[in-house]
């Protein structure tokens, strides 16, 4: 059989070679480290993590990661069985030694007698190289990164992402926020009523704005330093150093918008935020990309009205990144479109972090492997975590509504990527209230409805809306 190649020994190349090669397929796995570095891998072991040890919370049935997680091991990943044989205490979260974790990866891989690895950079992937999984990630090879943009177009390819916090939308207080579009504008897709604003009086901004200049805030890394900011994009906090009314005039102006809760006073500034995700489960705060701690974004957009008791599915940042703009360019089993012999996998697909990574690098091995046994895969029902991130990439997310730049941003897993469970179960038999309690009983019951959607998926047995 002729071999796969995989670019890129990561998180996601490793798994997708493991995944291919279980399933009887050979592989030449291409990784350019010792020959050519990034900026921030410093070895030559395959999966190398490149900052924290963690691979978050294991709790698979209250986070959304845990539950990936147990999906991973459901479908027999190497990455987690790595971490698993190599955990160092963390609490709930599973960390992991790293380089007893990298050379596990490496020795189960170059140990496996249908995987070839070859050190050296692959770029362009030659014209013979019949089905290719490009696993590069944020630090793809300038070279490998211009091929690509060759074949996507110069704006389908991003070197840096530029995110504004997420949030939970059943987190908002509508009793003080509302939905509106400026002036009751519909726009293509719209119905007018598009966004939730919240409102601010001349205090509350004030206030807001001298909370932005005092927040702490993350320093770029010495190779991130020369981050372009596109003028479209400002960070909010750079806004806010510009002078008291810069946000005013720009995110948080609030013309054409009219509070019906107290309809006789004008707000001094609005924030709005935007639906980010087809289920409405998710909206994003517009033009809020900032480089404010983690810690300090919490505290400081808590303190907008509507947003006292917001639940963040992501939060700000801005960092070096390389990332395909995929909900345009790739198809539902992450492959080009414009070239289907190319097939993406990791981080550069847009979503974020190792296990993320690592999962869309496990279901791209097994979409290759069922295409070169001649066989069919659907991709996994939205409801699990593996189907529901691979929704977010490749058509969950929608298109600005208005004009500006592409919104697809990378995204950790979580629970707002999900279909919700109208009416989750409580095991009383009572309804819960609001609060703390519900919600551990709706991720409960999302997380057992994927663990069982999973394993339909994996009998063949697949829920209609994913067999469609
Ligand atoms: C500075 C930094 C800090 C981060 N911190 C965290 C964190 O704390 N926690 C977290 O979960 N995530 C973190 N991330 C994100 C994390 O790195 C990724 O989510 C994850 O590693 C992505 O996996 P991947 O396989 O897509 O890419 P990678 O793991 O980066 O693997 C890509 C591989 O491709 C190789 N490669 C690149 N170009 C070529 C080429 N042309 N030919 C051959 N090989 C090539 C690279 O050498 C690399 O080994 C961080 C990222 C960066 C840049």
């Amino acid at each position: 059989m002729t071999p796969i190649h995989i670019i890129g020994g990561g998180l996601a190349g490793s798994e997708a070679a493991w995944q291919l090669a279980q399933a009887g397929v050979p592989v030449v796995l291409h990784e350019m480290r010792p020959t050519r570095a990034t900026a921030a891998h410093k070895t030559e072991g395959l999966a190398e993590l490149v900052c924290s040890n963690s691979f978050r919370s294991d709790d698979k049935d209250h986070n959304a990661v845990g539950l990936l997680h147990a999906e991973m091991r459901r479908l027999g990943s190497l990455i987690m069985r790595a971490a698993d044989a190599n955990q160092v205490p963390a609490g709930g979260a599973l960390a992991v030694d790293r380089d007893g974790f990298s050379a596990a990866v490496t020795a189960a891989l170059t140990g496996h007698p249908l995987i070839a690895i070859e050190r050296g950079e692959v770029a362009p992937p030659p014209d013979d190289w019949d089905s290719v999984i490009i696993a590069t990630g944020p630090l793809t090879s300038p070279d490998l990164a211009a091929a690509i943009r060759a074949r996507t177009g110069e704006e389908q390819l991003a070197f840096f992402d530029a995110i504004a916090p997420i949030v939970h939308r059943d987190s908002i207080n509508l009793d003080v926020a509302w939905f509106q579009s400026r002036y009751d504008k519909a726009g293509p897709g719209g119905s007018g009523a598009d966004y939730i604003n919240c409102p601010l009086d001349r205090a509350q901004y004030d206030a807001f704005v001298e909370a932005l200049n005092a927040g702490d805030k993350t320093a770029f890394h010495d190779w991130e330093a020369d981050t372009p900011y596109f003028d479209g994009c400002l960070p909010i906090e750079v806004m806010a150093e510009r002078g008291r009314e810069t946000l005013r005039h720009g995110p948080m102006k609030p013309f054409g918008l009219t509070d019906p809760h107290r309809p006789q006073v004008k707000p001094y500034a609005v924030v709005q935020l935007r639906q980010d995700n087809k289920l409405g489960t998710l909206f994003n705060m517009v033009g809020f990309q900032t480089k404010l701690k983690h810690g300090e974004q919490v505290r400081i957009f808590r303190s907008i009205p509507g947003l006292e008791n917001a639940e963040f599915a992501r939060l700000g940042g801005l960092h070096r990144n390389t990332f395909l703009n995929s909900p345009k360019l790739l198809d539902d089993t992450l492959r080009l479109k414009a070239n289907t012999r190319w097939r993406f996998a990791g981080q550069i697909t847009g979503c974020e972090g190792y296990v993320e990574s690592a999962a869309i690098g496990g279901l791209a091995g097994r979409f290759c492997a069922a295409e070169r046994r001649g066989e069919t895969l659907v991709a996994p029902p939205p409801t699990t975590a593996h189907g529901a991130l691979l929704a977010h990439i490749t058509g969950g997310h929608i298109e600005t509504i208005d004009a500006g730049p592409s919104s697809f941003q990378p995204m950790n897993v979580n629970f707002g990527l999900f279909p919700p469970i109208a009416d989750p179960p409580v095991p009383d038999g009572r309804r819960f209230g609001r609060g703390s309690a519900k919600n551990l009983a709706r991720k409960a019951a999302l997380s057992a409805r994927a663990l069982a959607d999973l394993e339909r998926w994996l009998g063949g047995d697949l829920p209609a809306a994913a067999a469609e």
